[in-house]
């Protein structure tokens, strides 16, 4: 992992405020890296914090799957995503993906204020940082 971290930043409607707040607090240290998000967190991110932010489409079109995608292909360092667990969504299953996807590739993963708090005050998150990557090279499933 390189010290310019590639960061998503996801929030269901609910949690939008509290990532919000997250991100203007951290506003400074997290435009020194590069920034994705769904949809409409992207746009309420990059209206209200001023940041540059390439944005997916938003996560129940597909925006969740995009940044799975990019998870698999080694595109992305961080994910950020403020789920609600008091709501049901319409993609859960793609909720579920990105999730998996996240812990799959062992990149950091927050879901919650204190989590992302600890990962952004962590020393690692300016430097280079030497991440175990599986090698799924040899994973071929077996034909039934
Ligand atoms: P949104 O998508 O940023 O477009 O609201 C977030 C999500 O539901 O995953």
């Amino acid at each position: 992992m390189k010290k310019t971290k590639r960061i998503a930043l996801v929030a269901h409607d609910e949690r939008k405020e509290d990532l919000l707040m997250w991100v203007r607090r951290n506003t400074s240290t997290l435009a020194r890296h590069q920034l994705f998000a769904t949809g409409t967190t992207g746009k309420l991110l990059a209206d209200q914090c001023g940041l540059s932010i390439s944005r997916m489409k938003s996560g129940p079109l597909g925006g969740d799957q995009m940044l799975g995608a990019m998870i698999a292909k080694g595109d992305l360092d961080v994910l950020v995503f403020f789920w609600d667990p008091m709501s049901a969504q319409p993609h859960d299953v793609d909720v579920k993906a990105l999730l998996r996807m996240s812990v799959l590739y062992n990149i950091l993963t927050a879901c919650n204020r204190a989590t992302a708090d600890f990962i952004i005050s962590s020393p690692s998150f300016n430097r280079a940082y030497e991440q175990e990557i599986k090698d799924y090279s040899t994973y071929i499933r077996r034909p039934v």
